[in-house]
């Protein structure tokens, strides 16, 4: 599992937890979020814009 970190807020989207309330259930790979999809937070960065930070 992944967590990938908006550049512009810190939002951090964790595949573990995913985001419900952007209809993405809790283990949601980063690679099903559509391309096109907005940070929920800042809702200016779009999904390639995230950095991926590794998780231990
Ligand atoms: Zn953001």
């Amino acid at each position: 599992m992944s967590r990938f970190r908006c550049p512009g807020c810190d939002y951090v989207y964790d595949e573990r937890n995913g985001h419900p309330r952007e209809g993405f259930p809790a283990g949601t790979p980063w690679s099903a979020v559509p391309d096109d999809w907005c940070c929920p937070d800042c809702g200016v960065r779009e999904k390639i814009d995230f950095e991926s930070e590794e998780s231990e």
